[in-house]
């Protein structure tokens, strides 16, 4: 049987995940594979803070069995196939009342528990797009799946799309929850440096550890990573105080499901894509410190390295007119705007700094500019001359091809690491 659900956390606190620790601890049944926390499509402005639902698969377990934490006590295994079926009324009940307990007031909580797995599709389509409530619940209806929501219940989208979710790309989260917080930044450092399979615990730029939750949270710090073996080993190389209970989930986090390969002029609001263009409009910073510059592939749209997005913008300022880039990144509507989460320079065009203007051939005098790309007259006989009679020399460039990321502090759940990129290549 699997259980979906999403959408009890809100602004104000609480999480999805420490819901899914509870529903673990008090249903009397096996999970099957497990636990998923699944990241939906960032844009939409009406997500909730971190976007993440939850599915888990239940029965009685059998095959290969895999220590994947810890609740009150109580060691948490996970089995690699289902011997039998869990009872659906009896898991509503359990989770109904879960809900009703933890769920922030602001939320709009659902569940959704079906024998069978949901499509594909409302997953692909949640990640990258939008969903209606309506289209979710039609889907539920002839599926024969039980559902409820709360509060308006918008999180029947979340719940249907985590079941949806087939782990093509897949890495794993160790989520550690209690009420006392401290930990060593030394030992995050050195679990960061000797745990490989790991990423994105600490942003060395910005001095910044993202194991710890960035908002009031249950959760007291989470390790991600591609290789469920060793995120337990970092566990034991955290120096700090001791969790109350654990879990491992798998997760869709790092893996760019969300991004799709568009045109401009097909790119909508909300999605997240992957444009390849030539720079357009040079890069400027504005009031904020955003970076704000275009691209062109016989249409145009402008892209953004926000202010929290730090160094990068560093790259992005050095970009010129006529460079091949590709960018990736969520669409926001207003303004209409790629906010960058990485670039991939492909080719740069040679830069030129003017040494000299150009001199009158009939007085030797040399000409002055008439204003930025206007070119030059003779201040003597008033003769003109184009820009490019002037004096050029061609000048090195600083930027090097290749791609670019925005730093841990900026990174998107749903990113997928330079590093990860590269696991992938080889
Ligand atoms: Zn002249």
């Amino acid at each position: 049987m699997w259980i979906g659900f999403d959408d009890t956390d809100s602004l104000q606190g609480g999480c999805t995940t420490y819901v899914a620790t509870e529903v673990i601890r008090r249903i009397e049944y096996d999970l099957i594979g497990f636990p998923r926390l699944v990241r939906l499509n960032p844009n939409v402005p009406w997500k909730t803070r971190g976007n993440g639902a939850i599915a888990l698969q239940v029965g009685r377990g059998g095959g290969k069995k895999i220590e994947i934490g810890e609740i009150e006590g109580r060691k948490i295994f996970c089995y690699s196939y289902k011997k039998e079926d869990a009872d659906a009324d009896k898991l509503a009940e359990i989770v109904d009342e879960m809900i009703k307990e933890y769920s922030m007031s602001d939320a709009q909580p659902s569940f959704v528990i079906t024998r069978k797995k949901l499509p594909y599709f409302i997953y692909k389509k949640a990640v990258k797009s939008v969903v209606k409530k309506e289209e979710v619940k039609e889907l539920l209806k002839k599926e024969g799946a039980i559902y409820r929501g709360y509060n308006g219940g918008r999180g029947i989208i979340g719940a249907a799309a985590a079941i949806s979710w087939k782990p093509r790309d897949r890495t794993y989260e160790l989520i550690t929850y209690g009420k006392e917080k401290w930990l060593n930044k030394e030992s995050v450092i050195k679990m960061d440096k000797s745990c490989s399979s790991t990423f994105n615990n600490y942003d060395y730029e910005n001095d910044y550890i993202a194991l710890l939750p960035k908002a009031n949270s249950p959760v007291f710090y989470g390790i991600r990573g591609d290789d469920y073996e060793e995120l337990k080993k970092a566990k034991e190389m955290i120096v700090g105080a001791k969790e109350e209970r654990w879990l491992i989930f798998e997760t869709n986090q790092a893996t760019d499901e969300h991004l799709q390969r568009k045109k401009i002029r097909d790119i909508k609001p909300y999605e997240s894509v992957i444009v390849k263009g030539i720079v357009k409009k040079a890069p400027h910073t504005i009031k904020g410190g955003h970076v704000i510059f275009s691209i062109y592939d016989g249409n145009e749209i402008e892209c953004a390295a926000y202010e929290p997005t730090k160094q990068f913008r560093n790259i992005i300022r050095q970009l010129m007119p006529g460079d091949e880039v590709v960018v990736y990144g969520g669409v926001r509507a207003k303004p209409f705007t790629i906010n960058l989460e990485k670039i991939e320079i492909r080719k740069l065009v040679d830069a030129y700094r003017k040494v000299e203007n150009p001199i009158c051939s009939k007085c030797g005098k040399h000409m002055k500019s008439i204003g930025k790309g206007k070119g030059y007259r003779c201040p003597k006989c008033g003769a003109r001359a184009g820009e490019e009679e002037a004096k050029y020399v061609k000048v090195k460039r600083e930027l090097k091809p290749g791609m670019y990321e925005v730093p841990i502090i900026a990174m998107r759940h749903l990113t997928k690491p330079i590093k990860r990129m590269k696991a992938n290549i080889i």
